[in-house]
């Protein structure tokens, strides 16, 4: 079998600066699932762009605000960067993407990393790719700075 995903790769580096942004975000709203978007520069740097999430039952579901997003993608383009992943945080299971997460994900091209605070004390977190209605999980390494 030929891999259909040219622009995801099997193994996810993300540096700790930018997981750092992540678990803090996640962590200072741990009663909602908190959601952002990361784009990624042609140098191969990452961003954190955090949207709030609108949903009406942000315990257990996530929603972006829509202009908030649309803000986001326009600065990624800006700055020639490319959607990289969407990012979301389960406050109460874990770290695996919900039948719903499967049924409104859309971005083809990007990973789907969810943060879980289900674990007290531990933070998990996990990165997927979108393959034909369901996700697959990919190794996350995490990147120290030289
Ligand atoms: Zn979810």
């Amino acid at each position: 079998m030929s891999s259909s995903s040219p622009v995801t790769q099997q193994t996810l580096y993300l540096p700790r600066p930018i997981v750092n942004k992540l678990l803090a975000h996640a962590q200072r709203y741990p009663d909602i699932e908190v959601c952002g978007l990361i784009g990624n520069d042609e140098q191969d740097e990452k961003y954190y762009y955090p949207i709030d999430n609108v949903s009406k039952n942000p315990n257990c579901r996530f929603l972006m605000d829509a202009p908030q997003q649309i803000n986001a993608m326009k600065k990624m383009r800006e700055k020639n960067q490319a959607l990289f992943a969407i990012v979301h945080s389960h406050p109460t299971s874990q770290a695996t993407p919900s039948d719903l997460d499967i049924e409104e994900s859309s971005y083809r091209d990007a990973y789907y990393i969810i943060i879980s605070l289900n674990t007290k004390g531990v933070l998990e977190m996990r990165a997927y790719i979108q393959k034909e209605g369901s996700m697959q999980e990919v190794d996350l390494i995490l990147e120290d700075e030289d």
